[in-house]
Parts: structure tokens; sequence; C-alpha cells
């Protein structure tokens, strides 16, 4: 850790008790940075927008891809004040950065009342043995929709 990496965890540190501190969500904060410069910052702000998805690293990432005019983060780096949760893991692979700083860890957070150990524990289940019920309809029609992708014409692929 250098000390312009110091300083920029610190800021998402500041985040995720100034997003605690409005009441916008849990102790959470993010930010984005390319070049240097920050592009992308968030705090959860689950509680103040109702939506579950609005974790600090989201807000970021949205906040970041739409400064770039762009749905990857080529070259980012994301500093994050927790290990991410397996939806923002999921997000920052989607978005490919180039690396990932995290302060607290998932036990910490799961010291605080946040725990996600519950939906790794559910990944290694079979859908029948999951908490929330998963069952396949439809396969053909949908499948249909992915035979007229395959076939598309000048589609960007990414
Ligand atoms: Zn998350």
């Amino acid at each position: 850790m250098n000390q312009t990496q110091k300083e920029f965890m610190e800021i998402a540190i500041g985040l995720s008790q100034s997003g605690m501190d409005q009441g916008k969500g849990g102790p959470f904060g993010c930010i984005i940075v390319k070049n240097g410069q920050i592009i992308g910052k968030g705090s959860n702000s689950v509680l103040s927008t109702n939506d579950p998805t609005a974790h600090a690293e989201i807000v970021a990432i949205r906040e970041a891809c739409n400064s770039l005019g762009n749905f990857q983060l080529e070259g980012c780096e994301i500093y994050t004040s927790c290990e991410p949760c397996p939806m923002c893991l999921g997000a920052i692979y989607w978005a490919r950065p180039s690396r990932v700083f995290y302060a607290n860890t998932k036990s910490d957070a799961a010291e605080a009342g946040f725990d996600d150990q519950f939906i790794y524990d559910e990944l290694n289940l079979p859908y029948s043995d999951r908490k929330i019920p998963f069952d396949q309809i439809l396969q053909d029609e949908a499948k249909k929709v992915f035979e007229n992708w395959i076939l598309k014409e000048n589609k960007s692929v990414y």
C-alpha cells in the first residue's frame, strides 16, 4: 500500500461513515479511481432509495461507468470499505476493473450484523435445497431468443 492508495481508501471509509450518518444505509463506502482521478463514488443507499441493490460498490460502479460512457472499468481501481458481498463481487467481475482494495473483511461485516455468508452457502446447494425456490419453465420459448441473438448481425459482443 502506498500513500495514494491509503488516501483513496480513507475517502471510501469516509463515505461509509457519512452515508451511515445521513441515513442512506449501512456503513459501507466505495470509490473508483482511474489515472489518479475519482470517477465514481458511493455510499450504501439501500434505505434511502428502497433499492436492495444499492450497495456502495454498485452505486460507485454505476457512477463511474456513467462518467466514462462505457460499461467496462478498464484500468480502474476500486477502493471499498468492506470486502464485497457476492452481488458486488459479481458486478465487479462484469465491470472488469484492474484491481480492488478492501478494508473491512466479510467477517468484520458479519460482526456488525451484515452477514452474507448465507449467500455463499446457498451457492453450494442444489436449487431444490435453497431457501428461495427456483423452478425452470418455458426453456424452449426463451431459447429461441438466444438463437436470434446468435444470428443477429451488427451486434456488440461484450
Ligand atoms: Zn454488496
